[in-house]
Formats: structure tokens, sequence, C-alpha cells
């Protein structure tokens, strides 16, 4: 299928109130291209200089998202336009965000990543830190960040009750919190998007389902 009637036929799954982050990692500008020509306009990456090099070259109206693991050092180089960044879980990383954007005279958009899954290999805070964060004042020192909700990555399985239950524990976690500023629960991919928003998403974040598999 193409890539618009990719596009076209999530939308009309999600509905109005989900964002769909279409996640092009690894595609050709060409085919990011055909995605913002059938109206996509926010797309997630998670290389820095990939990224870079995308914004660069692609239309300025377009909504980058950084869904990867940001190293400290390379903040950076997507401050200046960086619309949201999903993967923040330390401290250090928050500092040098906050520094960046200020130097940019922004403040950037943020989603606390939150370590749903137990599987070792992927990235995020739990819940009892996550808590002491949002408990604390320690966000409110980061005058050029705004917090804007919570990122989860469930377990890379099939199994819809561990999935089911991975997505419902962070969505009672963001119901606990959200506020006007917390609002933003990304969670879901292309294999289990649709659970996700059962379980209370509202953006989600696609690449092979619109673009197709990656090598
Ligand atoms: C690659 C990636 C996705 C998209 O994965 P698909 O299975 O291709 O939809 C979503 N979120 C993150 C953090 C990713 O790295």
């Amino acid at each position: 299928m193409s890539i618009k009637k990719q596009i076209n036929l999530i939308k009309a799954q999600i509905g109005k109130n989900v964002c769909l982050v279409a996640v092009s990692k690894t595609k050709t500008e060409l085919k990011i291209k055909e995605a913002y020509d059938s109206g996509q306009r926010v797309f997630g990456e998670n290389k820095v200089q990939e990224l870079v090099s995308k914004q660069n070259n692609l239309p300025k109206d377009i909504n980058w998202h950084m869904i990867g693991h940001l190293q400290r050092n390379k903040v950076k180089y997507i401050a200046p336009f960086i619309k949201l960044i999903h993967g923040v879980d330390n401290m250090k990383l928050l500092r040098e965000i906050d520094k960046q954007a200020r130097k940019n005279e922004r403040v950037i958009d943020c989603l606390i990543q939150i370590k749903i899954s137990n599987e070792e290999s992927k990235f995020g805070i739990d819940y009892k830190e996550a808590n002491e964060w949002l408990k604390t004042d320690l966000l409110l020192n980061f005058k050029n960040i705004r917090i804007t909700g919570f990122m989860g990555m469930a377990s890379n399985t099939n199994n819809e009750l561990i999935l089911s239950k991975e997505f419902s524990t962070l969505n009672n976690f963001f119901n606990m919190h959200e506020n006007t500023n917390l609002k933003t629960l990304s969670m879901g991919m292309s294999n289990d998007y649709l659970l996700a928003i059962k379980n209370g998403s509202n953006m989600i974040r696609v690449g092979s389902n619109i673009f197709g598999a990656r090598k």
C-alpha cells in the first residue's frame, strides 16, 4: 500500500484526538516528502545526525520529534528546531536541554520516559523516581523546558495481556498527574498502537506500518 494510503488508514482508525508521529528513521527524504504531501507534519527520528540533515533538506513546517536515546553532547545540534524530545530520563540531560534551549531563546517540550517494560534494553526511569521528579520543585528550575507528559515503550511481545498491563499502568500514572501542562501520553508503535490507544495513549509513534519494514 502507498504511504499516503497507510497514513489515511491510520488516521481514520485513531481519530482526531490522537497525534500520529510518523517514524521516518532510516527512510529517505523522498519517502518523507511523500508522507508530507499527503498532509503529515509530525515526524520522529532517533539519530541526531540523520535528524539534522533531514531537517535541513525538508520543508520547514515539519514538526520534528526526537524519539530515541539522546546523548547530552548532541543536544546542541537539535536545540534550534526540535519540537518534542520523547526520551528524557536523567537530570544531566534535562540540564543540558535547558541550557541549549536558553541559548536558542526557546522553550523545548520534553516527555519523561518511564520504563514500563522489564526488558533490559529499554531506557527510562521507574515510577518511583518519576514521582520524585514531579513532587519536588526539581523540574521548575529548568526555565527553558516544559515537561508535557510521558513516554513509554512496551515489551517486544505479541502478548496482549502483558502489553495492556504495561500501557494501563502508565496510563494510571498519567491520570494521576495530568494537568494543563502534562497532557501528552506517548505510547504505541506499529504493532501495538490500537491497544495503546485503548489504554489511554494520545500520541503514537508509527514507522514500519507507514513506510514499510526497516532493514
Ligand atoms: C523505531 C521506533 C518506533 C517505531 O517503530 P515501528 O515498529 O516501526 O512502528 C517507535 N518508537 C521508538 C522509540 C522507536 O525507536
